[in-house]
């Protein structure tokens, strides 16, 4: 079996192969193609971004911790910025985004994030890519891999071209999934709670263009504290693994879409959708299980191989130091993850999923691959070293000095 995957047509080689174009993709080939590595980026969709494009989940939850520090840099700082530079939708925090003084920044902003346009994001973030030499494959789906002992020799696509292999030097697992993981043989966890149904669609009406929020996340956050918690739209969960479950769940979510219109019509009878998901709204399905899992206890707690920090966007305080543990699995040594696959308890998982923590572990893992192709070994701090050199703060207690 092995040797026939060999014979796949060879497509390309590269230094790098990122699978998946979300936030943890992009952050990913943006790092490692700006240290001037040769990467390619496949992407099973026609558009980069993942579910915060396709997927139209729009609000790039917040870069601080609620109470004034920044503690989210580098690409997640760049990326939310870009994401609103030809206009924001919705949130625009001006004390974050124009006030230089950090201690003026909070009093009418508490917390930084902003909600963009799926659409033009995907452009920008595209024309970032090419400007740092990443080639990008759309339309490819990584389907399998090709391994030589602990280590993935290429990864094995499928496209309009046919089934063909990559080879490349160190393999970034962005799919979300932990798809690449999973084929390569890392150890993975699946999210055993399943998700809940969630329908978010874009419409224009009478009061203008708008992002309709149907399926909340099971854990509120503080800004809905006190409110009632909406009834969820059905009851049944979805684990987003199993192909019949998907596509049942997308109908049921396409169905929700068409009961919100037709109850808001009675008032509005102009409302027409604008967009609805192009990719399956899941939150949580697997992850890797990694050399390290973070915990929502550690709050605070220094890690001498932090490669960044991300806030709770759900409440106000948490801090955390992510460990470059967390972004590996020892049985596959040039595989790494980022984006919302890495190792975590099921507790953090809530947090480090959204957008601004894949950014985080996007830049991270592509930083990582521009200097090692064996990520058990990594040289912390080079790793670090980079880190910082391009704008990241590691630890918390450099945050009095942001
Ligand atoms: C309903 C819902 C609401 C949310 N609300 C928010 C919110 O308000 N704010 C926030 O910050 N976050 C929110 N999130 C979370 C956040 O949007 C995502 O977790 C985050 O965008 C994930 O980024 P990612 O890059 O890890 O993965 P994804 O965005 O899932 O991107 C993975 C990409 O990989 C591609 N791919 C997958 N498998 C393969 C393969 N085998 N080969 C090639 N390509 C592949 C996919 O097409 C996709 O483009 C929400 C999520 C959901 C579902």
């Amino acid at each position: 079996m092995a040797e026939e995957k060999r014979e796949l047509p060879l497509l390309d080689s590269c230094d790098l192969l990122v699978c998946g174009g979300g936030f943890g993709g992009i952050s990913a080939s943006l790092a490692a193609g700006r240290l001037g590595k040769k990467v390619i980026l496949l992407e099973k969709q026609y558009v980069l971004g993942g579910l915060g494009t396709a997927g139209l989940v729009t609000i790039y939850l917040p870069l601080c911790d609620g109470l004034g520090h920044q503690v989210s840099f580098g690409l997640a700082e760049e990326l939310l910025r870009l994401s609103i530079s030809l206009g924001a939708e919705a949130e625009y925090p001006k004390s974050w985004l124009e006030e230089e003084d950090p201690s003026r920044r909070t009093r009418k902003d508490p917390r930084f994030r902003v909600r963009y346009n799926p659409w033009l994001f995907a452009i920008l973030a595209e024309q970032a890519l090419r400007k740092a030499g990443v080639q990008i494959l759309y339309g490819c789906y990584g389907v399998d891999t090709v391994m030589e002992g602990d280590r993935i020799e290429s990864v094995i696509l499928e496209s309009i071209s046919g089934r063909q292999r990559i080879r490349a030097g160190a393999v970034v697992d962005a799919t979300g999934d932990a798809c690449i993981a999973h084929l390569a043989g890392a150890p993975t966890k699946v999210f055993d709670q399943g998700n809940v149904l969630a329908a978010w669609y874009y419409s224009l009406g009478k009061a203008g263009y708008d992002l309709n929020i149907l399926g909340f996340s099971d854990v509120p956050s503080e800004d809905r504290a006190g409110e009632e918690a909406p009834e969820p739209l059905m009851k049944r969960r979805f684990s987003g693994l199993d192909c019949r479950e998907v596509s049942e769940m997308m109908q049921h979510s396409h169905a929700s879409v068409l009961r919100d219109l037709q109850k808001r019509r009675k008032q509005d009878p102009t409302l027409v959708p604008t967009a609805i998901a192009a990719i399956p709204q899941l939150r949580m399905t697997r992850r890797i299980r990694g050399a390290y899992a973070l915990d929502p206890e550690e709050t605070h707690r220094y890690f001498a191989d932090s490669i960044g920090m991300v806030a709770d966007w759900r409440k106000r305080g948490p801090v955390y130091e992510v460990p470059f543990r967390t972004l590996y699995a020892p049985q596959v040594r040039n595989l790494i993850t980022a984006g919302r696959c890495t190792s975590v308890t099921d507790g953090m998982w809530d947090i480090m999923r959204v957008i601004p923590c894949c950014a985080v572990t996007g830049q991270a893992a592509g930083t990582a691959a521009a200097l090692t192709t064996d990520f058990p070994t990594m040289d912390i701090r080079q790793l670090q070293q980079v880190l910082t050199d391009n704008g990241v703060a590691l630890h918390w207690q450099e945050l009095s000095r942001c």
